[in-house]
């Protein structure tokens, strides 16, 4: 169970979000759960030093280069990443593919990064709307998922997540897939990576309300939350039903 902050919180609002949680799980019991946030890259070594405290918790990055150094203004290393706190490399999400020009080939390459530094590698994928009204969702996802772990080894994709995030639902203009949506893309992707993978998630809308449900799908380890946990309280809760 993970969330993204996305571009939101301040130092001050990351370290506060941070004390809470670590305080907050103090000896919970988290069987079967492991709880992942993905801060902006300027917050990343402060929930570090926070949530030290608590090794259950694991700290990722939204995006990292392919390129280990060099001349790529704006743009940040695995090796920086990890250095800075991050054990999960986030990949292709759709909102980078949309808007930033992320393709199956660049999600190829940062996949291989990320492994060849030892992190563990979120690859999002998933199709918008019109994909989803022509049937073809399945396909599309597919597509994106072989094309960027093409070529790895069976020992390379144990360090990979695979999160199933239909465009259509994310964010405020979105709408939670339903039980009967989902079936079918996740019967493909366990079929297709189910014992090879590390595990699979679905995100987009997931809220207290319907996380119940989404978990029982089959092939559903685990979930990849925005909004519904930028709040610990909210956050908290989600660990909780998990
Ligand atoms: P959301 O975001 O939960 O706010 O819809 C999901 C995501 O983009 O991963």
């Amino acid at each position: 169970m993970g969330t993204s902050w996305k571009m939101n919180k301040t130092l001050a609002q990351a370290r506060d979000y941070t004390v809470r949680l670590v305080k907050e799980l103090g000896d919970r019991d988290l069987t079967g759960v492991q709880p992942f946030i993905i801060p902006p890259f300027t917050a990343l070594a402060t929930v570090r030093e926070i949530a030290v405290d608590d090794p259950r918790v694991i700290l990722g990055a939204q995006n990292a280069h392919w390129d280990d150094a060099g001349a790529w203004t704006g743009e940040i290393s695995v090796p920086q990443a990890l250095d800075a706190g991050a054990r999960i490399i986030e990949i292709g999400h759709s909102e980078r593919r949309q808007h930033f020009g992320e393709t199956i080939e660049t999600t190829r390459l940062k996949v291989a990064a990320a492994l060849r530094h030892g992190a563990l590698a979120l690859l999002c994928v998933g199709e918008p709307a019109e994909v989803r009204d022509a049937g073809r969702s399945t396909a599309y996802i597919l597509e994106q998922a072989e094309g960027a772990l093409a070529g790895l080894s069976d020992e390379q994709l144990r360090s990979v997540l695979i999160a199933y995030e239909p465009i259509w639902a994310i964010g405020e203009a979105g709408r939670p897939a339903t039980p009967e949506e989902l079936r079918g893309p996740f019967a493909a992707l366990r079929e297709r990576f189910g014992d090879r993978v590390r595990g699979l998630l679905y995100g987009g809308s997931v809220n207290q309300d319907n996380a119940p449900d989404l978990l029982r799908i089959d092939g559903v380890d685990g979930l990849f939350v925005g909004r519904a946990a930028w709040e610990v309280e909210g956050f908290l809760a989600l660990l909780d039903i998990a």
